[in-house]
This record gives C-alpha cells, structure tokens and sequence, in this order.
C-alpha cells in the first residue's frame, strides 16, 4: 500500500487532508476526540521524520462562507496539547496569508488551515481551488476516511497536483486493511449484523454481503419492514412499505446462496416511542396495533449471542433498538458484548457506522473488538464494492 512509511519527509512540507469534523458543544469544546486522536500518529511520523504539516478538514456544514461557529480555531487549544507545540492557524485556507505561513514553515511546526467549506470550490470539486491547496506542500497525504467517498477538491482533486508524492495516512491504510481482511481474507463463519433504523440505506450492502456471509442477523427499525414483507403483523413499528418487494428479493437471495438470515423472533414492544412508554415482550410477528417494535427480545438476545460467539469473522453496522433509551438498549448492549466475547476467542470484528460505534463506545468496549471504523458512509460504501474517489485518487 502506498502510505507515509514509504516517504522519508525530511525537510518535506506534507499537506494532510485529515477528518477533524468533531462534535463541539455551546463553549466551543470538543465533546468527542476519537477523530482528532486517530490522526495525531501520522502528524508525528511526519515531524518525526523532519517534516513539516499543513493540517486541511472541514468542520460541520457552512452554507454559504465562513461562520465562526465552524472555525477550526476552536481545535487549537486540544491540537496544542496532544501535538505538544503551538500550532500555526491559517484564518483562510487558500489566502496568500496561508501561502506565506506555508513558504515559511520549518521543519517540526505545524500549520493548521481554517475550514475548506468556508468555500464552496470544496465540496464542488474545483480544480482552481484545488491547485492552491496543492501548491503549499510537497507531498499530499490523505487520512481522512470518513470523507473518502466524496470527490472534494481537498480528498480527490488535489491528487492529481502530486503524481508521485501522494500517499495514505494510518487511519486510511488501517480502514483498508480492516475492511480488506473482512471482505477479502475471510475466516468462517463469517457474520454480518445489520440494525439502525432504515434498511433503504443498506440495501447495497446487504446484496454484496450476501455475496460472502455465513449468517446474517438483521434487527433494529429495519427488522420490520423484514417482517411484514414475510407476511407479519407489526403494529406500528417502524416500517418502508416501498421496500417490500425488495426485502422478499433478499430473503429469497439469501436463500439461493445457502446465508442463514436471522430475524428476531421476539421483539420488546411500547405503546408510545419513550423510554418510560408500557413495555411487553411480544412474538415479532403477532404485535398489536398500538405497539412498537423497540428492541429484539430476551430469545433473540441468546439466539444471536450464540450465533456470534460460533463466529470467526463479524462485522456489525447498526444497533439492535433504540439503545439511546435505557429500556430498549439490551439488545445492543447483549449484541456489543457478544461480539467483544467472541473477538476475545480469536474472531476478528470490525464496527463501523456511527451508531454501533456510538454504542460500543458507551459499552466501554472499543478496545475489546478488533477495529471501529471511524467512516460511517464510506465504510458502507466501500462494503457495498464501490470504488471510493479518494482511495483511488492515490492508487492511480
Ligand atoms: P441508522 O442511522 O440507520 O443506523 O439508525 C440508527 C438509529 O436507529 C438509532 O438512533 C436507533 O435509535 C434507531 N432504531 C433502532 N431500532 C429502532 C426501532 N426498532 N425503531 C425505531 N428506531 C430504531
């Protein structure tokens, strides 16, 4: 793979896209660093080497120029600390202000610009825009995964500046390679688990998943649209009525390919969607009208622990229920800890998709499972088999 430790960046100045779109609250503090210090061992290789940084993200979504609210000033103060140094701020990404602090750079100082979506050449693929970012460094670096889906000017675009000088960061190369050893260097039995709310956003995967699983378990929202395609009564539990046809062609697949698909035969249900709603435990496919699915039930917990801890391979994308409330988070929590058991036992397990990796988080599991993807839409993407812009902008 092309990364960072193929370059020796002494006296190089490397321009890094990195993914520093992390949550900040009212006081401008960042509630959640898992992105920010994800990135810091590719900035200190660099430095390590003898080379110089240029930090380029974005921050939230600006409509339409800068908003203070999306400066990347607020990163300073934490970028300071874990960089122990004082970073360089370029209050314009492309402004000849960013060109000069960029000229003047020395090796070990590192020079963060302010956010790429103050312009909307970012998000639009410019070229022009592009070049000036390009022009500030001598090597580009890519680690910022969570964007690799996108054509950006600052993800894809700008490869093209550096034919011979673009590489990947750690996080990039650890996210191929996880996805690569899932997909590709398979141990059996190879488990998928799939949840959250909408199967419409998963649909690609679960075709190509059906491809190379052994077993796939489908809970969450999704489980009952899943359920009344096979003729269920839901009540009024989350349902995609368009999606029908569409879940009857993936049971059948899944049939044709020998995949056993596991769907919860048991389901908690509330009369209303709150965590202090009634709740029962009910058959999946007998809840009353008036009720809701929020959560597999206590059967389905055991059943899928074991199917889990029989496997070798698992990735998981999706949380059983509503596990932001504490009365419908078993199956999530059950879920979390069976893989963590069974990644204990030797299976490799990767988590990728903003919510199971929310919940493995507030399990305290995260370093009990093998990887956690710090992409939500493009790891669903690259599951799907797409060819991501910004991963091939650097192979090509
Ligand atoms: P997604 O972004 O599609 O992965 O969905 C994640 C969201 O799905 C979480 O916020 C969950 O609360 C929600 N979810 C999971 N199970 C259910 C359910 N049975 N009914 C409604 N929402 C659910």
């Amino acid at each position: 793979m092309k990364t960072i430790d193929k370059i020796n960046f002494n006296g190089k100045k490397a321009i890094i896209r990195v993914d520093f779109n992390v949550p900040l609250n009212n006081n401008f503090e960042i509630t959640d660093k898992t992105r920010i210090n994800a990135a810091i061992p590719t900035i200190k290789k660099i430095l390590a080497d003898g080379g110089s940084v240029i930090l380029m993200s974005h921050l939230g979504r600006p409509k339409n120029g800068p908003e203070d609210k999306f400066s990347l000033k607020h990163l300073l103060p934490t970028l300071n600390q874990k960089l122990n140094t004082k970073l360089l701020f370029a209050p314009d990404c492309i402004s000849d202000e960013a060109k000069l602090l960029a000229d003047n750079l020395q090796s070990g100082q590192v020079l963060l610009l302010e956010n790429l979506r103050f312009y909307k050449e970012e998000t639009k693929g410019d070229e022009t825009f592009a070049e000036k970012l390009a022009n500030l460094a001598d090597v580009y670096v890519n680690d910022a995964f969570g964007t690799a889906h996108r054509a950006h000017a600052s993800t894809t675009i700008i490869a093209k500046f550096f034919p011979t000088t673009k590489v990947f960061g750690y996080v990039m190369a650890n996210e191929i390679a996880s996805i690569n050893k899932v997909l590709l260097d398979t141990k059996k039995p190879f488990t998928a688990i799939l949840g959250g709310a909408k199967v419409s956003d998963k649909i690609g995967i679960i075709e190509n998943l059906l491809q190379k699983v052994d077993h796939l378990i489908i809970g969450g929202g999704m489980m009952f649209t899943f359920i009344k395609a096979m003729g269920g009564e839901i009540g009024s539990s989350l349902v995609e009525t368009d999606l029908l046809n569409m879940a009857n062609d993936i049971l059948s697949k899944a049939k044709q390919k020998g995949v056993s698909i596991h769907i919860p035969l048991d389901t908690i249900v509330a009369d209303n969607f709150s965590n202090d709603a009634n709740r029962k435990e009910v058959a999946s496919f007998a809840i009353e009208e008036g009720w809701m699915g929020l959560d597999i039930g206590s059967k389905s917990c055991s059943s899928f622990k074991d199917v889990i801890l029989n496997s070798s391979t698992i990735l998981w994308n999706g949380p059983m229920g509503v596990f932001e409330m504490e009365n419908f988070a078993e199956g999530t929590r059950t879920i979390a800890m069976a893989v963590a058991g069974a990644t204990s036992k030797g299976a490799y397990s990767l988590i990728g998709g903003g919510d199971s990796v929310a919940a493995i988080n507030k399990y305290e599991l995260a370093d009990k499972v093998s990887y956690v993807s710090t992409g939500g839409g493009a790891m669903l993407e690259f599951m799907e088999g797409k060819e991501l812009p910004g991963i091939k902008a650097i192979l090509d």
